[in-house]
């Protein structure tokens, strides 16, 4: 049973309206297409007692997502961690963070599992048997393990200069690795002309707007692991803008259900300062953002030319964030500080995340008595290179315990 009425137009003065079929653009004004739903219907269906009787897993919110039968794709993903960051707060000073730890997802431990999920259910319902994507690294190495789950070919279109856990982690599973010199924006220019080209299913291109409503499960989790009510503010890191979006959806939708009471939560982005163009629009004041040209070791989130940019400023502005951004140097300091406060190892895209939430919280933008979630996406195991020689490294001694006496004595004593 579906609850989907079809694709509607996002821009206000059109609203179009589709039939379900992989399209993304309206053909009127250029538009980009959403998925629409019947939230009377879902309203009736759903209720906190029946989505918590369902498997731990982002399909227990299927009425809010865009697939016709019973999930058969990615089963195991989602319903990761929320815990309450006891230490962190301490160190912050702060009364109440919850970190969302989607550096645990299944199978490929990133938020990207969960649209990708989405996105393969949606192509082989559509009968396609190719699927592909741009990406900076995570999009690749969830399609290609979940695509090989499905038994569909797969081609992933990826910059050569990405970090190697992320190219090992998508060659790994046997698929197509196609390397593209330059950054991302070069390689998605060129996967959208191969999508016209060869009628495959681009999960991030014809096939992105059922993709994208798979980060709402993120939102979803978040609300439902909070006791069903919305913190005052999350703060999400943007690469194409379109993930800082959906979580706002998420609060939305189920507040219109009547699952949570209506919130006034304070949606905040959070960008590299090499790769800024949302962060620097909302800092300004702008409602458009210039496209940049990346240079941050947070790759996965380096999208000079953002295709969910717009929105996710007009997001932050009606929701009464914020976006900042932070430099690379911030970025390894906040890698840090989440492991050693929480035992989390997050991904440079987190290192960002974590940095901003600092920052607006001394801002004051995120007064210390409101409740806070930071939203890790990623995991650190997959950006080693952005914090080698950066830690400190293990002292080496032969196998003898006179040599470990002395070095523990000189441990202790660089400790007084
Ligand atoms: C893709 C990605 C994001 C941002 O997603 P968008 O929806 O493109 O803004 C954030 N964090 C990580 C780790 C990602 O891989
Ligand atoms: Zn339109």
């Amino acid at each position: 049973m579906s609850y989907v009425k079809g694709l509607k137009c996002k821009e206000a003065d059109c609203g179009r309206t589709y039939p379900q079929a992989p399209h993304h653009i309206c053909e009127y004004c250029f538009g980009k297409l959403e998925v629409d739903y019947d939230y009377e219907a879902i309203g009736s269906a759903v209720s906190r007692e029946v989505i918590e009787e369902r498997p731990a897993n982002m399909w227990r919110y299927r009425e809010f997502l865009p697939i016709d039968g019973e999930p058969i794709v990615g089963v195991d993903v989602g319903f990761t961690p929320l815990h309450r960051a006891h230490n962190l707060e301490q160190t912050l000073g702060h009364s109440e963070i919850y970190v969302k730890n989607d550096a645990v997802n299944y199978p490929t431990l990133s938020f990207k599992d969960r649209v990708v999920a989405v996105a393969v259910a949606k192509a082989k319902e559509f009968g396609f048997d190719t699927v592909a994507c741009a990406t900076t690294g995570n999009l690749g190495n969830s399609l290609a393990a979940q695509s090989v789950q499905m038994g569909l070919t797969c081609f992933i279109f990826i910059p050569a200069g990405v970090e190697q856990a992320k190219i090992i982690g998508t060659s790994v599973y046997g698929v197509n690795v196609v390397g593209i010199s330059g950054n991302y924006d070069g390689v998605n220019r060129l996967c959208s002309e191969i999508a016209d080209r060869y009628g495959w299913a681009f999960v991030n291109i014809n096939i992105r707007p059922y993709y994208a409503e798979g980060s709402k499960t993120f939102g979803f989790e978040i609300l439902e692991q909070l006791g069903w009510r919305a913190p005052q503010h999350i703060v999400v890191p943007m690469a194409g803008g379109s993930l800082i979006t959906k979580i706002e959806k998420a609060i939305r939708e189920f507040a219109d259900v009547g699952l949570i009471e209506a919130a006034e939560t304070k949606i905040h982005g959070a960008q590299a300062t090499g790769c800024n163009p949302i962060s620097a629009a909302v800092k300004a004041g702008e409602e458009i953002f210039t496209p940049v040209r990346p240079d941050t070791i947070a790759h996965s989130i380096a999208i000079g030319n953002p295709a969910d940019g717009y929105y996710a400023i007009e997001t932050i502005r009606r929701t009464g964030g914020w976006a900042e951004d932070a430099t690379d140097e911030e970025i390894v300091e906040a890698i840090k500080l989440l492991a050693e406060t929480e035992g989390v190892f997050t991904e440079t895209a987190g290192g960002a995340t974590l940095a901003v939430t600092k920052k607006l919280i001394e801002q004051g933008r995120i007064p210390r008595d409101e409740s806070v979630v930071v939203s890790i996406t990623g995991n650190g195991l997959k950006t080693r290179e952005a914090i080698v020689g950066q830690l400190r490294e293990p002292v080496v001694i032969e196998a003898n315990v006179a040599d470990f006496d002395a070095l523990l004595s000189e441990l202790t004593n660089c400790a007084d």
